[in-house]
């Protein structure tokens, strides 16, 4: 019998996170305060305090609390590595094997559920009782308000109010736990009614950060909670990739080329932060590939320099590839992609030229074909953001086949399209 999925009992679970701080080619530039340090203050106020902490610890591997463990373990962790046995034959390859990692099975639908459960947890344990934050396709919203709730806390999220209006069951689902949620721009923060008499009906992302900080700020006990591009995000998320090396180990094979999809930096990166410690000590070659829109191609348009994490300028500024903090991104269906700055870990990785990064046409028509080719052989539905992995993994597979090479890659499905439906019919249904 050939079994194509490996599996990790639940004590095989990660005991700690790998933070990649002490490892990088040269020191993380630190953020920076454009006046008088108050934007760091205010940042540091605003944060769950152990997770601040986290941002600039330089201790290589960082301890996952127990409790925290058993929750990870309730949310179905550890999750399966599959081999794509199916899309290999589909696709004529004999060389080159696909896996992938398994981050659609959770309880919420994405990876965002690890760093969401650990930054409710923190917070729990800090006496906080409410999280703020903002959300751009909704997941990250779903994850916090779902981690909120388990750990008894109250969830406020600020939601770009141009997916909020289409995406009325992930409303639903984020109403389910419990949380209050808000179109943005909204009418009670200053940041969103600046927005609104600035004529951004539709929101973005870096708006609606905007509007959450400044209303945690506001708010007794409450604490601001992000969901991707800083340090102790990309922290919690590499229980993807330590799981995933482990699973590597018992079938005795490591992977060549690591692909995931790149919004904001956080799956990427925990998928492949814990092989990058390998590259980097120069025990193995990996090429590591970030597939991106060309509606927000922060790593291959942008400049490596400082820049806010929002619009409104409430946030520090933090080394990374970005876009500009202002700028207009076209719309398009996998919307946790869409944002102009790459987290400044992957972005100093990306300067140092141990990542690639690959974007697709706004239309996304090749990317839905690809999801769809993997709906057809594999049979799970992966979100529309992790589509552009499969997109990209399909295309590194063939070219690596064509020319004669063995070679294994791994992809992250970051999420699943259960709730994506909607822009599945749009773009291969509609005409
Ligand atoms: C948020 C999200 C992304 C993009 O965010 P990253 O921080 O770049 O990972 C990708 N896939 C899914 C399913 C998401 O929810």
């Amino acid at each position: 019998m050939f079994i194509d999925r490996v599996e990790l009992e639940p004590d095989e679970l990660p005991k700690k996170w790998y933070n990649i701080l002490p490892d990088l080619p040269e020191p993380l530039p630190k953020p920076k305060d454009p006046g008088d340090g108050s934007k760091i203050k205010f940042m540091e106020e605003v944060s769950i305090p152990e997770c601040w902490r986290q941002e600039f610890t330089e201790d290589r591997f960082v301890d996952i609390p127990e409790e925290l463990r058993e929750l990870y373990i309730h949310a179905g962790r550890p999750r399966p590595l599959y081999r794509a046995i199916r899309l290999e034959r589909a696709l004529g390859l004999e060389k080159v094997k696909i896996f992938y990692k398994r981050e659609d099975l959770s309880p919420t639908g994405s990876h965002k559920v690890n760093t969401a459960l650990a930054q409710a947890y923190y917070a729990e344990k800090a006496g906080i009782d409410t999280l703020v934050t903002e959300t751009g396709a909704g997941q990250w919203g779903t994850a916090l308000s779902y981690a909120a709730r388990l750990n008894g806390l109250n969830a406020v999220v600020f939601w770009v109010r141009s997916v909020y209006n289409w995406k009325r069951e992930r409303r639903t689902f984020m109403k389910l736990y419990g949380a209050k949620v808000y179109a943005s721009p909204s009418k009670i923060t200053e940041a969103g009614k600046k927005g609104l008499e600035r004529g951004e009906k539709e929101g973005s992302l870096g708006l609606a950060i905007s509007e959450g900080l400044e209303y945690a700020s506001k708010m007794e006990n409450a604490a601001y909670a992000l969901g991707s591009v800083l340090n102790h995000v990309l922290l919690h998320q590499t229980i993807i990739g330590l799981e995933a090396k482990k699973q590597f180990e018992k079938i005795d094979m490591y992977p060549d080329v690591i692909i995931a999809c790149l919004g904001g930096g956080s799956n990427f990166g925990g998928i492949s932060l814990p092989f990058m410690m390998d590259v980097l000590r120069g025990d193995k070659e990996i090429r590591f590939i970030a597939a991106q829109s060309m509606a927000a191609p922060n790593l291959i348009e942008g400049i490596y320099d400082y820049d806010y994490g929002d619009v409104a300028e409430y946030t520090p500024l933090m080394k990374m590839y970005t876009l500009g903090h202002k700028k207009r991104m076209p719309p398009i269906k996998a919307d946790g992609l869409r944002y102009h700055a790459a987290a400044p870990i992957i972005s100093l990785l990306r300067h140092h030229g141990y990542i690639e990064a690959k974007a697709y046409p706004i239309d996304e028509k090749e990317i839905f074909r690809a999801a769809k080719l993997f709906v057809e052989t594999e049979g799970w539905l992966p979100a529309p953001e992790s589509s552009y992995a499969i997109r990209a993994a399909i295309d590194t597979a063939i070219e690596y086949e064509r020319k004669g090479e063995e070679k294994i890659i791994l992809m992250n499905i970051s999420g699943h399209g259960f709730l994506d439906l909607y822009a599945y019919r749009k773009v291969l249904f509609t005409k």
